[in-house]
């Protein structure tokens, strides 16, 4: 009945509830690993570097973890670099993928000697004032209306992100004439993307650009960055994008495009989160209403504050009742959380089996874009983080919140 398998069952979540109150987030540390190491393997034909991007789950207890499986940090923030230098990842094992940059920030990436992505041609004389211009730089280009995007990133002509093809050229020029010895070439044209064609597609676009900036202004490029944006199958029957397929036909388009044209070895990296640590990590979280007006309710413990992506997209996320998994799923309820607005919503019309209070529900593919995304509207606090160890073991790897931690910022005292 469960088509999402979970690494742990009711009894074992009610003994980590008993120590850590609901709602926590829970990771499965083995499967985080398994997945760096699938994508990793896709590319073995070539020099390759995943850059985890920062953004999707920011703990320095996943991040460690992900340096111990060859992985770079994909940052952009001040925030997000800090996190890096933490766990010692540094140098060109950064890459800082940043828009509508501080000042202080590309400070900050320059100590640290990360790989500099430039979004905007205005910030080549901006970088270069505030914190100098380092020998290896990347643009980022954005196809325009030659690429087609998707919903959660729109067309890549109304998106805010990157160089225009003409703008690439004058980049490139302007960086060779100030010194600048190594040059990369960036794209993120895809969020949640599932077709793997549009992996393959992205790499043969800058491949190709590759090949024409080599010729006009004469850069070679020394590693495409073809960003992030692999998708996962939130929904039970979707497919999960084929790495391997990814892998093998890009060196397809390698072996035609850049070998031929002598400009290999070329680089290969990319900047995902969502795939990396999204199914592996989960939201628990417990019933403690049901309300019968005109629809079905479940209240639970936690609320949109704690994962906005059904609220802010619409977004499916799975729900396993813990305990009920072979129950049939003869009941349809709205499963909400405590917010006063009406898109706090983790589930609208979901078949379930019946919900009674103080039963858990897991909420699946949270590991990205989930805790990270957190906001304190209506005071609600951030929950735990917890880290289901390879032995089976589970460490907190971020407390929850406390009021103390929610009025720090204010002095009372000045009332
Ligand atoms: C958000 C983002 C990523 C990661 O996206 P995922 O969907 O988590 O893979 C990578 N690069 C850039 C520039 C981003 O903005």
């Amino acid at each position: 009945m469960n088509e999402k398998p979970l690494p742990f069952d009711e009894r074992s979540i009610r003994e980590i509830a008993a120590k850590y109150p609901t709602p926590f987030y829970i990771y499965n540390e083995s499967a985080i690993r398994a997945s760096a190491r699938r994508l990793t393997s896709a590319f073995a034909w070539c020099a390759f570097k995943e850059y985890f991007a920062v953004k999707a789950t920011p703990n320095p207890h996943l991040l460690k973890i992900l340096k111990q499986e060859n992985l770079g940090g994909d940052c952009s923030s001040l925030a997000e670099l800090t996190l890096c230098g933490h766990v010692g990842i540094t140098g060109e094992n950064i890459m800082f993928t940043s828009n509508e940059t501080q000042a202080k920030e590309y400070l900050r990436a320059r100590e640290l000697g990360a790989i500099i992505n430039l979004d905007d041609i205005t910030h080549i004389p901006y970088l270069e004032k505030h914190a100098g211009l380092p020998e290896v730089i990347c643009l980022r280009y954005n196809p325009g209306p030659l690429r087609e995007g998707n919903v959660i990133i729109g067309k890549p002509e109304e998106a805010k992100y990157g160089f225009t093809r003409e703008q690439l050229v004058e980049g490139y020029r302007q960086l060779k004439a100030k010194g600048v010895r190594r040059f990369g070439l960036h794209t993120m044209v895809a969020s949640n993307e599932l077709n793997p064609d549009f992996f393959v597609e992205t790499a043969k676009m800058l491949f190709e650009l590759a090949v024409e900036l080599a010729r006009d202004p004469g850069v070679r490029i020394e590693f495409v960055n073809l960003g992030g944006g692999i998708g996962i199958p939130y929904r039970p029957g979707e497919k999960a994008v084929d790495l391997d397929f990814v892998g093998s036909h890009i060196e397809q388009a390698y072996q035609e495009i850049v070998v031929p044209a002598g400009l290999h070895p070329l680089k290969i990296f990319m900047e995902n989160g969502r795939c990396i640590t999204g199914p592996y990590g989960y939201l628990v979280t417990e019933a403690i209403h049901h309300k019968n007006t005109y629809k079905q309710y479940i209240g639970v413990d936690a609320c949109m504050s704690n994962l906005m992506r059904p609220g802010m997209y619409g977004a499916y996320h799975h729900i396993t009742v813990l305990g009920k998994e072979d129950a049939p799923l003869d009941h349809t309820y709205d499963v909400v959380g405590s917010l006063c607005e009406n898109n706090d919503k983790f589930a609208i019309d979901r078949q379930l089996p019946a919900i009674e209070a103080s039963d858990l529900l897991v909420i699946h593919d949270a590991g990205a874009h989930g805790y990270a995304m957190g906001f304190q509207y209506n005071g609600k606090l951030r929950s735990a983080e917890l880290l289901l160890r390879e032995d089976g073991s589970v460490k907190q790897i971020r407390r929850a919140e406390t009021l103390d931690d929610y009025f720090a910022t204010l002095d009372f005292s000045e009332l």
